[in-house]
C-alpha cells in the first residue's frame, strides 16, 4: 500500500465514494445539497462525488473573498510575509506531492511519470511567486512640473476568479493562485466538474500553511451554473480562465459588460514543422511527444505535423511504426506509455473526429479506434492515430481535437511552411526542427504563436511567459508578465 504523509481524511458515503464539499471562508462546507459523480477513467466507475454548487454558494465565496481582501489578517500582511506563506505552501506541496498526484490520477488518468513532473512544477509556482511577491517595484517618473513628484506603485485588484479545465487541474490552478496571492489579491476558484477532488485536497494544505480564512475559496459544479455566476458577480475584478475557446469567448463577452480584466488561455492547433535538414531522430521524438504525450490532451499538442517533401515518407513510416507499438496500460504502471482519455465525453469527441477526417479525404495510416486494454477493461483508451495527406483547410487541421490525433501535412519550402503554419485561427505554440540557425531564427520570427520551440517541444518554465496569439487567448501566465496580470498600476502625483 502507498504511504503518504497524513492529511485530514475526506468523508465517504454508504457506497465508499469520497464525498467532497466546497471550501468557503476557510472551511469545508455543503455536503448535503445536490451532488455530481466523479468517475475514474481507468475503471470507468465512480470513486467520489462533488457538490453541485449554486449561485448562492458563489455569492458566499465571493463575499468571503471580498471581506478577506478588505479587512483582517490578509491586507495586514506585507509582500514579504505573503511571499513566505507561498513558499510554505510550496514546501507542503512538495511533501504531499505523491498524495496529490494519486488523487489527480483518479480524476483524470494521467501517467504517474507526468504527474510527478507536474507536482514539481506546481511547487515551483509557489516558490517562484513567493520569491517575486516583494520585488514588484514601482518607478519614480521625472515630471515637467516644478515641485511635483510622480511615482507608480503596483496594487492588487481584489477578488480574482479562476476557472480551470480537467487536463492539468492542480498545475493550471496553481499557475493562477500563486501570482494572484503574491500580488495581494484573494481568490475564488472553480475547477472542472470532472476533476475537482485534487484542488480540494490542496485546500487542506492551504489550511495547514495558515492561509487566512476567505483568501482562497473553491466552489464546485457546472460551468454554466457556478462558472457563469462567478464571472457575473459584481465583486469579481478579474477572471483567469484556462479552457476551451467556446467557453473562453462566452466569458470574455460576459466580462466585457462590467469591464472585468481577463486572462484567457484557450486552445491550439499547433504546427510542428520538420525540415529536411533536421536531426531525424531528435525530430521524431519531438513529433511523438508533441502529439501523443497525455494522449494529446494538452493545449500545446503539436497536432499538425508539417513534413518537408524530402523527409516526408521516411518520417511518416517511422511515426506509424511508433504509434502502432505504443504500450497501453494502467497509468500508475511505469511501463505504460498510453494512459486513458480523461472523460467519456472527450473520448466520444475524439472518435467523432476520425469520421470528420475520413469524410474530408484524409488518409488514416495508424490507429483510429478505441483500444481495449485487458488490465483496464473499462478504461477510456484511444489508439494513437495518424492521418496522412491532410490538406490544411480540412477540419482535422483547423479544429482542436484535444486527443491523440495527428494530421500530417506535406510542404516544399520555408515560405509554404510559414503560410500553412499561420493559416489557422489559433496561435498558442509551434515547433521547428532544423540544423540551420538562420532558418531557425527566420521561422521563430515568422510563425504567429505565443511560444516557439526550436529543436525541442514542450519546454516550459514558471519563469517564462506563456499564452496565445489570435484565438488562443488573451494575456500571459508565468514569469513577471504573469504576475503583472494580477496587479493594477497606480500613478501618484504629489505636490510638495
Ligand atoms: P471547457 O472550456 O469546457 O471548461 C473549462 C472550465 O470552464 C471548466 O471549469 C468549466 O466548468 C468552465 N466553464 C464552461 N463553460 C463556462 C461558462 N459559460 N462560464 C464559466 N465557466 C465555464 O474546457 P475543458 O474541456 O475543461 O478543457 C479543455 C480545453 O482547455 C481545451 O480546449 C484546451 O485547449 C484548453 N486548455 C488550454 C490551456 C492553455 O494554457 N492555453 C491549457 C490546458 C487546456
Amino acid at each position: 500500500a502507498q504511504q503518504f504523509p497524513k492529511l485530514p481524511p475526506t468523508a465517504t458515503d454508504a457506497q465508499g465514494h469520497l464525498v467532497y464539499t466546497q471550501f468557503i471562508d476557510g472551511g469545508f462546507t455543503g455536503a448535503d445539497g445536490a451532488r455530481l459523480a466523479t468517475s475514474d477513467p481507468v475503471t470507468g466507475r465512480q470513486w467520489a462525488s462533488i457538490a453541485r454548487g449554486t449561485a448562492q454558494d458563489v455569492d458566499k465565496a465571493v463575499q468571503a473573498a471580498h471581506r478577506a481582501f478588505t479587512r483582517g489578517a490578509w491586507p495586514a500582511m506585507n509582500a514579504s510575509q505573503r511571499g513566505a506563506l507561498l513558499r510554505r505552501i510550496g514546501d507542503l506541496v512538495t511533501e504531499h506531492a505523491e498524495w496529490l498526484a494519486h488523487v489527480e490520477q483518479r480524476d483524470n488518468g494521467k501517467l504517474s511519470a507526468e504527474l510527478s513532473m507536474q507536482m514539481r512544477y506546481m511547487a515551483n509556482y509557489y516558490y517562484y511567486y513567493g520569491g517575486l511577491a516583494d520585488k514588484m517595484e514601482g518607478t519614480v517618473i521625472p515630471t515637467d512640473k516644478p515641485g511635483v513628484f510622480n511615482y507608480t506603485v503596483y496594487e492588487p485588484l481584489g477578488v480574482v476568479a479562476c476557472i480551470t479545465p480537467w487536463n492539468s487541474p492542480l498545475p493550471l490552478a496553481s499557475m493562477k493562485i500563486a501570482p494572484a496571492l503574491a500580488a495581494g489579491n484573494t481568490v475564488v476558484l472553480k475547477p472542472s466538474e470532472f476533476t475537482s477532488a485534487s484542488l480540494l485536497e490542496l485546500m487542506k494544505l492551504f489550511q495547514l500553511a495558515g492561509v487566512p480564512d476567505g483568501v482562497v475559496n473553491v466552489v464546485t459544479g457546472l460551468g454554466a451554473e457556478v462558472g457563469a455566476a462567478l464571472v457575473d458577480h459584481p465583486l469579481v475584478q478579474r477572471i483567469a480562465f484556462t479552457g476551451g475557446p467556446e467557453a473562453g469567448q462566452r466569458i470574455n463577452e460576459q466580462a466585457a459588460s462590467r469591464m472585468k480584466r481577463v486572462t484567457l488561455e484557450l486552445g491550439g492547433k499547433s504546427p510542428n514543422i520538420v525540415f529536411d535538414d533536421a536531426d531525424f531522430e531528435q525530430a521524431l521524438k519531438g513529433a511523438v511527444a508533441g502529439i501523443f504525450a497525455a494522449s494529446g490532451q494538452t493545449c500545446v499538442a503539436g497536432s499538425r505535423l508539417l513534413l518537408q517533401d524530402g523527409i516526408h515518407d521516411r518520417f511518416l513510416e517511422r511515426l506509424v511504426e511508433i504509434a502502432g507499438n505504443a504500450r497501453f496500460g494502467h497509468p500508475a504502471d511505469p511501463q505504460t506509455q498510453v494512459a486513458p482519455i480523461s472523460t467519456a465525453p472527450q473520448l466520444d469527441k475524439i472518435e467523432s473526429y476520425v469520421q470528420v477526417a475520413l469524410a474530408d479525404g484524409a488518409r488514416l495510416v495508424a490507429g483510429g479506434k478505441r483500444a481495449h486494454v485487458p488490465e483496464c477493461p473499462d478504461g477510456l483508451f484511444f489508439q494513437p492515430t495518424i492521418f496522412a495527406d491532410v490538406d490544411n483547410r480540412m477540419r482535422i487541421a483547423q479544429e482542436e481535437v484535444f486527443g491523440p490525433i495527428l494530421s500530417v501535412i506535406r510542404f516544399q519550402d520555408e515560405d509554404e511552411a510559414v503560410a500553412i503554419a499561420n493559416d489557422v485561427d489559433f496561435g498558442l505554440a509551434a515547433g521547428v526542427w532544423t540544423t540551420s540557425m538562420p532558418r531557425a531564427l527566420r521561422m521563430a520570427g515568422k510563425v504567429r504563436a505565443g511560444t516557439v520551440w526550436v529543436n525541442n517541444y514542450r519546454s516550459t518554465s514558471v519563469t517564462s511567459p506563456f499564452g496565445g496569439f489570435k484565438m488562443s487567448g488573451v494575456g500571459r501566465e508565468c514569469g513577471i508578465a504573469g504576475m503583472r496580470e494580477y496587479m493594477e498600476i497606480k500613478s501618484v502625483w504629489l505636490s510638495m
